[in-house]
């Protein structure tokens, strides 16, 4: 099997703050698929596109150039060679990124570049697909959840405006790869954990 440890779950679930300090316990990379569809959606925001416009969409990402390289134990994603980390929570990002994931030629893109980066280093990926589609054959996974009450309150403190709800109804109704638990996850539900507590859980089942 890949080295790939999955690490899926609906949004501000926990899940990236769990797969980075996992990832770092490990030595692992820590993958974050979010970043590649937010730098995608920013793409498109930023020439002017709407995101809900499938075709234009599509013409902007097969227009831009999208790279990803592995960098202090985490993989980083650029934009026609600019590093656009910092750009990647706005609130036009959070509003149109559910849409630019939805349209599967974005997802083919996306999702060669994370089989790229788990087949070439041991990774602890997160995402929504990881375990279902990406790598079906991953070596655990695990899905990450917390009631939509907690999620807000987390995103919340996060300081960012965003809708998880209305992403997460986006996210798990789409026709490809929507957010669903793969059969074999193991699901822990954050909501009542501290992410130490989760991040103690997860050793202990990666150590069974
Ligand atoms: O993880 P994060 O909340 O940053 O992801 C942003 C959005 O990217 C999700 O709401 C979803 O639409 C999309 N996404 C996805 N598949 C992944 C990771 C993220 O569709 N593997």
């Amino acid at each position: 099997a890949p080295q790939v440890i999955a690490m899926d779950g609906p949004a501000a679930s926990g899940k990236s703050s769990v797969a980075r300090e996992v990832a770092a316990k490990l030595g692992w990379i820590y993958v974050n698929t979010g970043n590649m569809y937010r730098a995608a959606t920013w793409a498109v925001v930023e020439s002017g596109t709407n995101p809900e416009d499938e075709a234009a969409v599509l013409a902007v990402v097969q227009g831009t150039d999208f790279q990803c390289t592995v960098e202090g134990g985490r993989s980083v994603i650029r934009v026609n060679g600019a590093d656009v980390e910092l750009q990647l929570n706005s609130e036009s990002v959070n509003r149109g990124v559910s849409y630019v994931a939805k349209i599967p030629q974005v997802r083919e893109i996306l999702v060669a570049m994370q089989r790229d980066v788990g087949h070439t280093h041991p990774s602890v990926m997160e995402g929504r697909d990881i375990g279902t589609v990406v790598f079906p054959d991953a070596l655990v996974k695990f899905y990450i959840d917390a009631s939509e009450e907690v999620r807000a309150k987390r995103r919340g403190l996060q300081g960012h405006a965003d809708s998880v709800g209305e992403r997460d109804r986006i996210d798990s109704t789409r026709k490809v790869a929507p957010l669903t638990a793969a059969a074999d996850a193991v699901v822990v539900d954050s909501s009542e954990m501290t992410l130490a507590q989760v991040v103690a859980r997860i050793m202990e089942l990666l150590h069974e």
